[in-house]
């Protein structure tokens, strides 16, 4: 469903990306991995328009979306949560999950988006009156992800979503990707920089070293893979 190409990015005269190429199939997750300032955040603001790509392919369902404004990227299907979550903090949980709902289509399956969400997060169900600003880490987000998929995304990208949360708040919010990605043939992409966690959730992965992939495979041969397990699991 989603194709990159031959993507080069960069910030101004500094070219960051060389090449990359990637692609996620339909309800498939895949892993983009890699050290600090590899270039996953890069590859992925590419990807959404956020950066506007040097050259390259970035196609959605054989449509070519690279070059394209982030709105139109957003229309097309592709929603990110961000890293860092971006809450609209002295809103209430159902205003900033209201705010998922930016298509006609996801207007209209508002009401029916928010039980599948508070299925899935209960918590923000009991908290949907409070200022998002005085949630935990973990429930803000929940919030983002549940604002994320009230979009009715096909492809959703999570960025470094364990960043500062709980291990069990991780597992969480990995499971209910997985589920919507195993049950509503949802793509995910899950940059992460906790190589196990990402590989245990992911179906495969592409490993970032220097702004180009050198390697991919399937999560269990990159859990196999010396050089992975030397670099990004410590063993
Ligand atoms: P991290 O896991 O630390 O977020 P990353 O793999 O996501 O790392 P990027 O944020 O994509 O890495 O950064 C890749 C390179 O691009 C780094 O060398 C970084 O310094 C540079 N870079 C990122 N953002 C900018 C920017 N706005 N202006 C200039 N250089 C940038």
């Amino acid at each position: 469903m989603l194709r990159v190409e031959g993507l080069n990015a960069g910030y101004g005269a500094v070219q960051v990306l060389w090449d990359v190429g990637f692609h996620v199939d339909d309800g498939e997750i895949i892993a983009v991995l890699g050290s600090n300032g590899a270039g996953k955040t890069t590859t992925v603001r590419a990807v959404t328009g956020l950066l506007k790509p040097m050259s390259g392919s970035v196609q959605l369902d054989g449509r070519e979306l690279c070059g394209r404004k982030s709105r139109a990227i957003l229309d097309a299907g592709i929603v990110q949560v961000p890293e860092g979550r971006q809450l609209f903090t002295e809103m209430t949980v159902y205003e900033n999950l209201e705010l998922g709902a930016f298509s006609p289509e996801a207007k209209a399956k508002l009401a029916e988006s928010l039980e599948v969400c508070y299925g899935y997060f209960p918590r923000l169900k009991e908290r949907e009156r409070q200022a998002a600003g005085t949630l935990s880490g973990g429930e803000q987000q929940m919030v983002a992800v549940a604002r994320a998929l009230i979009g009715l995304p096909k492809l959703l990208i999570l960025d470094e979503p364990s960043l500062g949360l709980a291990p069990n708040v991780v597992d969480d919010i990995l499971t209910v990707a997985h589920g919507m990605a195993k049950q509503q043939g949802l793509s995910v992409i899950l940059v992460e920089q906790d190589v196990t966690k990402a590989l245990s959730t992911a179906d495969r992965g592409y490993v970032i070293e220097n702004g180009r992939v050198a390697l991919s495979g399937t999560a269990s041969e990159l859990s196999a893979d010396e050089h992975v397990k030397r670099a990004y699991l410590g063993i």
